[in-house]
């Protein structure tokens, strides 16, 4: 096959993968499916040139007369789309004459596919080239219909251009640019240089479809070209992009090899040509992969730079007030819009910022019962979940837009947040969610360059909104612990000693919480970026997920570390704490019976049932087998018993002082004592401070101060009695409340 032969089938194909993808995303929309019909056509031109530049093609009558059938659909489909684009609804009727053009038209050309002698005279062969006669009066038929059609709808674009404004008009220039260049050299090479009598370069024309491929991807992936919504790997685009400059190459040199023949010889040219291929493909392949990183996925944005300062300002910055400022400074700087506001409102806080045109940054005022909070206030993340092709973000310019409706509002709603958006001169609206609940929102002025939000910005924002609310959320927790810590004080009774230290835990574990996290939701974020950008079959694709996995597995236990400082109330259930450790050691047997441990149980049968937090007390239970799993590494008993107390206030069988009442009746004794290793004298005041620990790179230090302030919150107490090299017995009492007894 020669090469020109392959490189039209290469644009071919080409064409037919835009027309494909234009289809499959634009659903029943009128644009995109003329759209997608016209580059269609357009990949059966080029494909009809292969056809007809095969050597010794039998039919190569049939096949140069099929492309300009497929010329014909092309002008149709194309004032097709012409006249209905950007928007179908505020197109007027194409007036008659037109209408009868661009359906006769295409109709009588077809019908000459069952007779190409009425276009064409002679075909001959002369060497290499074929020489082609047509008949002069069809052929100027077919040109001015041709001419016509796509004239009229160059006008009809041209029109619509200067009537519109922002992200139409960018799209309406890139159409016009794109099918530009295509139309006006496919027409040279196809319908005047043959009317000229030369038909030897007519296999030209359909690589200049090329740019149209090019430019409308382009404005597809930046623009949101005809409402598709289209994600394409840097990979993809980058490989598109080399194979349609290795097809314009080739055609490039196939030309050149044409000059140079007479006086080198073909293989002389051939040589140059195959070397310069060479040489160029690597600085060509290079090129390609910058220019595609900086026109589609830059530009002037760098999406890691702006993630990796923002965590760095939610590690540092501990003061919401402070947070949110730098917030909107930085999205502010990054996206470069005229101004950008952070605003928290949630049932207890009430605080928003916002730049100005300088990007100085101060307060400004939004109210509680503001459109677009009671919007978002209404629906829950779970929404978007379920409707991945939903995003959480308005887009002014899209509630503009109707004409495919992009969220399900009904016309109240969309008018409503339409104006409250363009009251406040915002693009757009990020909602920022903590645990299914609205607690901010990220909103952006418009891009001082007056370019649309690429469909990357926008997850990038949702990647940052997700970030923002961590930190929000942080810096909300550290601000009550630091009250907290301010009422405790002010009092001196030893009760409120014991809470301080809870307190202090409570504290600490904010502090570690915060700084995991965000290093944790970089990683996420850059995870998930990677993942979005990286093909099924990559080979780092499923270590990337077990990143992605255990990160969010890391983030669940901080939450559950977050949980615990924030205090949280306590469930009261009625629970059978015999039943409760029966059903704790049950997940534990196992391990128990490869570690060689013997589990003796010894349950009261009169235990009276409590009032607790079932979960809360089964962490407990965890906490310390799994501290006496750790300490009997080669084997030995752990004896789990329950003891029911029933005493009357004065009695010191417990070794209790009378300064507490709350065992002054009835309590309860769960008792796990093991054969381990036993724990240092001077460790024994430590064990329970939060972070102490023994286990080198092991151990959290964070079990026994976590059951600590569980017990203590139960209103009970947690001791310990121990000797090194003696085993260590773990004693909690609880206290029984009368009703509960009732209840029993
Ligand atoms: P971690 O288990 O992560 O170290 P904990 O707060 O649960 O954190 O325990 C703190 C320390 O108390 C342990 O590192 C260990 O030295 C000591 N300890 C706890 N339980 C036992 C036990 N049953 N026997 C011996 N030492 C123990």
């Amino acid at each position: 096959m020669e090469t020109k032969t392959i490189i039209l089938f290469v644009t071919a194909a080409l064409n037919l993968t835009l027309s494909l993808i234009v289809y499959s995303r634009g659903g029943k929309n009128p644009i995109t499916r003329s759209y997608a019909a016209a580059v269609l056509s357009v990949a059966a031109w080029a494909f009809g040139h292969g056809m007809f530049t095969l050597e010794n093609n039998p039919s190569s009558l049939f096949w140069f007369y099929f492309t300009y059938v497929a010329g014909a659909f092309i002008a149709t489909f194309f004032f097709q789309f012409a006249r209905i684009f950007p928007n179908p609804i505020v197109s007027p009727l194409p007036f008659l004459p037109a209408k009868v053009l661009s359906i006769g038209f295409p109709v009588l050309v077809s019908a000459g596919l069952f007779l190409p002698n009425i276009l064409i005279q002679s075909l001959t062969q002369l060497g290499h080239q074929r020489q082609v006669v047509f008949i002069k009066s069809s052929y100027l038929f077919y040109t001015i219909g041709f001419s016509l059609l796509m004239g009229l709808g160059f006008l009809h674009l041209l029109t619509r251009y200067r009537e519109s404004s922002g992200r139409q008009r960018m799209q309406i220039r890139y159409v016009v640019a794109g099918t530009g260049i295509a139309a006006v050299f496919g027409s040279y090479f196809n319908l005047w240089l043959p009317w000229m009598g030369d038909t030897s370069l007519m296999w030209l024309g359909p690589h200049f479809s090329l740019f149209m491929i090019g430019f409308i991807s382009y404005a597809i992936i930046k623009h949101r070209l005809m409402d598709i919504r289209l994600i394409l790997s840097r990979t993809i685009v980058y490989s598109l992009l080399l194979v349609s400059t290795l097809v314009l190459y080739t055609m490039l040199i196939l030309l050149a090899q044409r000059f140079f023949q007479d006086k080198t010889g073909y293989m002389t040219s051939l040589v140059i040509g195959s070397l310069l291929i060479a040489l160029g493909f690597e600085p060509l392949k290079k090129l390609f992969q910058r220019a595609t990183e900086k026109i589609f996925f830059r530009g002037e944005l760098d999406p890691q730079r702006l993630l990796g300062e923002l965590s760095e300002t939610f590690s540092m910055v501990k003061d919401l007030d402070s947070l949110l400022k730098s917030i909107a400074q930085q999205l502010y700087d990054a996206f470069r819009t005229d101004h950008a506001i952070l605003a928290v409102l949630t049932e207890s806080e009430e605080l928003s910022v916002g730049t100005d045109r300088e990007g100085a940054v101060q307060p400004i005022p939004f109210y509680r019962n503001h459109p677009l909070i009671q919007y978002y206030a209404s629906i829950s993340p779970m929404h978007y979940l379920k409707m991945p092709t939903k995003r959480e973000i308005l887009l002014q310019e899209e509630l503009i837009e109707t004409a495919q409706p992009t969220a399900s509002l009904d016309e109240g709603t969309r008018t409503n947040l339409l104006s409250a958006m363009k009251d406040l001169h915002i693009a757009n609206a990020v909602p920022i969610f903590t645990k299914d609940q609205l607690s901010g929102l990220i909103l952006l002025g418009h891009k001082r360059s007056g370019d649309s939000f690429f469909l990357a910005d926008l997850k990038l924002l949702e990647i940052i909104a997700r970030q923002a609310g961590v930190a929000i959320e942080n810096a909300r927790l550290y601000k009550t612990l630091q009250q907290q810590m301010e009422e405790l004080k002010g009092s001196q009774t030893q009760q409120l000693i014991q809470s301080a230290k809870l307190a202090s835990i409570g504290e600490l574990a904010t502090n570690v919480a915060h700084e995991i996290n965000n290093p944790l939701t970089s990683i996420l974020g850059f995870t998930t970026l990677m993942l979005d950008d990286m093909e099924d079959h990559h080979p780092h694709k499923k270590d990337l997920k077990i990143i992605q996995s255990e990160a969010m597995r890391s983030r669940d236990i901080v939450r559950n570390l977050l949980d615990f400082a924030r205090k949280r109330g306590i469930k009261k259930e009625l629970i059978d704490i015999n039943q409760l450790i029966q059903k704790t050691l049950n997940l534990l047997r196992h391990q128990a019976e490869i570690s060689n441990i013997v589990l003796k149980e010894e349950y009261a049968p009169d235990l009276p049932t409590l009032i607790v937090d079932g979960d809360q007390m089964k962490q407990v239970f965890i906490n310390l087998l799994k501290n006496a799993f750790d300490a009997m590494p080669k084997g030995g008993t752990l004896t789990v018993t329950t003891l029911a107390h029933n005493f009357d206030g004065s009695s010191t069988q417990t070794g209790l002082g009378e300064d507490e009442p709350l065992f002054s009746r009835k309590m309860i004794e769960i008792r796990f004592q093991d054969t381990g290793e036993g724990i240092d004298k001077e460790h024994i005041p430590k064990i329970f401070d939060p972070f102490f620990t023994t286990k080198e790179g092991m151990g959290t230090g964070l079990g026994l101060a976590v059951s600590y302030g569980i017990i203590e919150r139960h209103g009970g107490r947690i001791e310990v009695f121990s000797e090194a090299g003696a085993g260590a017995t773990f004693v909690i009492k609880l206290p029984v409340k009368e009703e509960a007894v009732l209840h029993h």
